[in-house]
């Protein structure tokens, strides 16, 4: 039995008809070294956000059942254009969506999580001699509903893939050659990792890193999928493996710095200090299913019987996240709300901080040299994170990313061009 390989290449990879043919070189070339392939694309370049634009300049606040209608129009194209390309230079292969493999869903709109994945018509295919080009970032309900991963979400598609059809590996093709230290549109003499623990990558990628959808993430680990993000632009390059922790050797305490500008925060002001309060207002939030990341809460004013309830949501959820503060008026007693989209949440990453004190202050240390106040922290075991001043969160990333010993000498290979493979 051959193995299988999945490899997804995302937006920038299949830009334009060249790049989506030298995608097709570097798939022949992974069949030709005897493996059954799997491809799983992203919509061609800035699709899926002209998409996104369209409907926007239609309606402020669009159906999200109808926003996964036209998102999923874009892999579409992709997947087509590929499986041409394939067969154009002689290489068998068929394009399929999800609902044609059978990816289900959830039925959540705009951000559904896969249920469950039909391996029976892919291996049909791939038994048959074919590459099977499928679509990444979209699903499909029992009752047939296109549903979509959310933004990023063809890395979860692949590494989905891979986990249900027992994949010797998942590559993850992108503009970048592997996992760097930061990201390297910021800082660019960040390191290459040569390799990462799944629960660093998985930090990294929830505050911000980009470069991984967090789920995909999430799927690799539970599936324990040998994982690779390696660059399209130089297929010999083998990028950054993604493996379990127990191979890592902890040199440094900190072995990312990430940057999330996609959240703002709000503050419920002078809310009732009384059991139920928070179940209150985060039951209201869940029920839309708006997912918060940081919270605080303030220290009770004994005297009044109130605090301040402060947290973090993504910018795309603040039309729901009002609807629902403005539902719960009565009930919370809030004197007033403050929203603030002017922030950054910038975070170190790294499972050798675990026992070791002093990263927290060194942090903030950091911050405060560069004059830039704090005004909200939060922590796991391998993570620290502060929300600053948007303007300000470049200085702090550079900063934070020298301090804790993580600058290269080199500099960083970003979008090249699709070498002729
Ligand atoms: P694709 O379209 O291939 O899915 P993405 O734009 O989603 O590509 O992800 C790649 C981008 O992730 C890079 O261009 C880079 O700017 C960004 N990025 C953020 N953090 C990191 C990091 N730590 N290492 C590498 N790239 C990162
Ligand atoms: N096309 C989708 C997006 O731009 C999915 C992806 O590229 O992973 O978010
Ligand atoms: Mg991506």
């Amino acid at each position: 039995m051959k193995d299988i390989i999945v490899q997804k290449f995302g937006g920038t990879s299949v830009a334009d008809t060249d790049k989506i043919k030298n995608v097709a070189r570097a798939v022949i070339r992974e069949k030709d070294l005897g493996n059954n392939v799997v491809v799983v694309v992203s919509a061609m370049g800035h699709t899926t956000d002209v998409l996104t634009k369209l409907a926007k300049e239609i309606s402020p606040n669009p159906s999200l059942r109808e926003m996964d209608m036209l998102l999923s129009t874009g892999e579409g194209v992709s997947i087509a254009l590929l499986a041409m390309a394939l067969q154009a230079q002689g290489c068998d292969a068929i394009s399929m969506n999800a609902m044609q493999v059978g990816i289900i869903t959830e039925n959540i709109h705009s951000n559904a999580r896969i249920i469950e994945i039909k391996t029976d018509k892919i291996n049909e295919h791939l038994n048959s001699g074919k590459v099977v080009v499928i679509a990444g970032f979209q699903g499909v309900t029992e009752d047939s509903e296109i549903t979509t991963l959310g933004r990023g979400g063809s890395d979860t598609s692949a590494v989905a893939l891979a986990g249900a059809l027992n994949a010797k590996r998942c590559d993850i093709y992108t503009d970048v050659d592997g996992v760097y230290t930061t990201d390297p549109r910021i800082v660019p003499c960040a390191t290459k990792l040569e390799q990462i623990s799944y629960e660093e990558m998985l930090e990294l990628a929830r505050v911000g890193a980009n470069v991984l959808h967090p789920r995909a993430v999430e799927t690799a680990k539970q599936h324990q999928t040998a994982l690779r993000v390696r660059s399209s632009f130089k297929t010999d390059d083998l990028g950054t493996l993604i493996l379990g922790v127990e191979k890592m050797e902890l040199h440094r305490p900190v072995t990312g710095v990430a940057c999330d500008l996609s959240q703002m925060r709000i503050v419920v002001c002078d809310v009732q200090d009384n059991p139920g309060t928070a179940a209150m207002l985060f039951d209201g939030l869940a029920s839309e299913n708006i997912s918060v990341d940081m919270i605080i809460q303030s220290y009770a004013r004994k005297a009044l019987n109130t605090n301040d309830i402060a947290f973090t949501i993504s910018k795309g959820d603040w039309i729901k996240t009002k609807a629902i503060l403005e539902k719960l008026r009565d009930t919370l007693q809030y004197s007033n709300i403050y929203e603030d989209c002017s922030i950054a949440k910038i975070s170190i990453v790294g499972a050798g901080m675990i026992d070791r004190p002093g990263i927290a202050a060194k942090m903030f240390r950091t911050l405060a040299n560069l004059d830039i106040n704090i005004k909200m922290i939060s922590t796991s075991e391998i993570k620290i994170s502060c929300l600053v001043e948007q303007s300000r969160a470049n200085d702090a990333v550079e900063a934070l990313h020298k301090i804790f010993g993580l600058d290269s000498k080199e500099i960083a290979v970003v979008n090249g061009d699709l070498p002729n493979v």
